[in-house]
């Protein structure tokens, strides 16, 4: 029920940890994160508090990756247990998603899928996403197998996608449900909401419905979903938590 991003110069977990626990007040029943270091994309997740997921990461190398994404997920679709809980990947293992909200046509897709071969690790709706960008890949940006995957979903949704095949941005899609993008020095981030960026920038931007984003180290570029560019600038934030 909260998402959270990070991408700069700096080591991501630990804006990543404290931005879930800003968050944390909008519910949830497990919680993941997935960051893309030297050695790929690597995955954490666990079911139950924030306090579990710490306690796993304690227990791996902490990732050095500078590129980041985490989720607080209150289930739709599926039981509240680790395999359930997001990022969600593609069959590579270098592709993740997070996602807010509800695929409503998400059993038809994953029966499409399957028939393509692809084989499901959860009972989410959200897995459906992973595989739907890894299919429109080849041949394409991020971006573009982004929006060509979400041209095929129904419902109302935020999602995230961090590869380890593009170490350099993040993706961000917005479709009725909430997502601000946080504007630094060196770094950008995104979250469900405020309180996940306010004590690292005041520049943020909402995105809108039928809004996507492609966020790297120093530039933020807004779309709609055909891809064309928005101009869009940042507003500065008066916020009295
Ligand atoms: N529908 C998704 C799921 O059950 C996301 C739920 C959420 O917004 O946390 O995994």
């Amino acid at each position: 029920c909260g998402i959270v991003g990070y991408i700069g110069g700096r080591t991501a977990l630990p804006f990543l940890v404290d931005g879930l626990k800003r968050l944390e007040y909008r519910g949830y029943d497990s919680a993941g994160i997935a960051t893309v270091g030297e050695s790929g994309l690597e995955l954490v997740r666990a079911k139950g508090k924030l306090h579990n997921l710490e306690e796993k990461l304690n227990g791996v190398a902490q990732s050095t990756g500078t590129v980041g994404i985490g989720h607080t997920r209150w289930a739709t679709h599926g039981k509240p247990e680790e395999h359930n809980a997001h990022p969600h990947t593609d069959a590579s293992g270098r592709l993740a998603v997070i996602q807010n909200g509800i695929i409503e046509n998400y059993a038809e897709l994953r029966l499409r899928l399957k028939e393509r071969g692809c084989l499901f690790k959860s009972e989410t709706d959200t897995e459906v996403i992973p595989h739907l960008i890894a299919c429109r890949l080849a041949g394409h940006s991020l971006l573009e197998a982004v929006l060509a995957a979400v041209g095929e979903l129904k419902g109302a949704f935020a999602i995230a996608v961090v590869s380890a095949d593009f170490p350099d941005e993040l993706v961000v899609v917005r479709q009725q449900a909430p997502l601000v993008i946080g504007f630094g020095a060196g770094e950008n981030y995104f979250a469900s909401d405020v309180p996940a960026i306010v004590s690292h920038t005041t520049r943020v931007l909402t995105l809108q419905d039928g809004e996507c984003a492609r966020l790297t180290r120093t530039e933020v570029q807004v779309h709609d979903f055909s891809g064309a560019r928005l101009r869009r600038t940042p507003r500065s934030l008066n916020w009295n938590p």
